[in-house]
């Protein structure tokens, strides 16, 4: 008896020890494609908060996507961060993630933008926005993206190349709204009226209007609100030499093509509880006070409004498509843009 008595004390201190031992740091491995110096900042604020350290790999959506299949049930990711709902719908249809049911992150998110299928939370959003020269162009003439196949727009048109994740969910978005035929036709004749073949991101299409290489230009609208609080001389000059245009707002059309900013939490995610504690940080009031105010994003939680430069370009009409046909579009949106020559 005195013997077992021993041997289960020893046991006890072996086991208490080995616990000790096991006890992994508070962590979380997020993989993550965003680009916005906020990010960096809301990591912090969640890691003085929680004691929670985030190591952050940050690389293209796509290669993420890859990178988490080749990892497979090993990986250490536990949430995949993108500016896309189409690489998140990507990511869920090669069974990358597992659906998020939380009733803290559910009550803080705006209806309207959650994926009917669960595998992902928006974070942001953002509208894909037309801007227009404030000299050359009065707003009367502006309605829709379909018009910008018309042909008055001969030579105004400036926008990035067709290899942008951006114009690639804006291309997918027309064929789900109107088919096939209809964006390569829609496509051919912008290529028609670019101003100049695509080159540069957003914010150096609104640059060449300033500088009146062309007249219009599609463009994220965050980056709007970027160059307009800029501390450099030639981005405010920039904001400030165009305004900002919701398309497809008429009573029977789309509203403006929008996509998110949205996580996804991985299958096998190594530490589930502290990726979900970050879900319901970000979508939280005061991150979303933080996004909205630093990158110029709308926000995900409806409780909180945009920033005061991105008020006042009013309320808009969304596109209420379901964002998960950005990812199923894709691949058609992009032979699209091949066949139109939208380099
Ligand atoms: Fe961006």
């Amino acid at each position: 008896m005195k013997n077992i008595s021993l041997v289960i004390i020893l046991l006890t201190f072996i086991l208490s020890g080995c616990n000790t031992n096991i006890k992994k740091t508070e962590e979380i491995n997020l993989y993550s494609q965003r680009h916005y110096n906020v990010d960096k900042k809301q990591y912090e604020n969640f890691e003085k908060k929680t004691g929670i350290k985030i190591n952050v790999v940050k690389a293209g959506a796509d290669e993420l996507i890859e990178r988490l299949k080749n990892e497979g049930d090993n990986s250490p990711a536990d949430l995949f961060i993108t500016v896309d709902a189409g690489k998140l719908q990507k990511g869920s249809e090669l069974g990358l993630f597992q659906k998020i049911n939380l009733e803290s992150v559910n009550s803080n998110i705006d209806p309207e933008l959650k994926d009917p299928s669960g595998f992902w939370v928006p974070i942001t959003y953002r509208s894909r926005i037309i801007v227009y020269s404030n000299e050359r162009i009065n707003k009367d003439e502006l309605s829709t993206y379909e018009d910008l196949s018309s042909e008055k727009w001969k030579g105004k048109i400036l926008v990035r190349s067709s290899s942008n994740a951006y114009n690639q969910a804006l291309m997918s978005s027309i064929i789900a709204n109107k088919g096939s035929e209809f964006a390569l036709d829609w496509s051919k004749k912008i290529v028609k009226n670019f101003a100049r073949d695509p080159k540069g991101n957003d914010r150096d299409q609104v640059k060449a209007i300033a500088s009146g290489q062309g007249d219009i230009a599609i463009v994220n609208s965050y980056y709007i609100g970027l160059l307009l609080s800029s501390d450099k001389e030639e981005e405010l000059k920039a904001g400030k030499a165009v305004s900002v245009f919701f398309p497809n707002q008429g009573i029977n059309e789309s509203g403006s093509h929008i996509n998110i900013s949205g996580i996804g939490l991985t299958k096998n995610a190594p530490n589930k509880e502290n990726a979900l504690k970050l879900i319901e940080y970000l979508t939280s009031i005061e991150a979303q006070k933080l996004y909205v105010n630093t990158s110029y994003e709308y926000p995900a939680n409806p409780n909180v409004m945009p920033n005061e430069i991105v008020k006042k370009w009013g309320l808009f009409k969304k596109d209420t498509l379901d964002l998960n046909s950005l990812g199923v579009y894709r691949n058609e949106a992009i032979k699209t843009f091949d066949i139109s020559g939208w380099k």
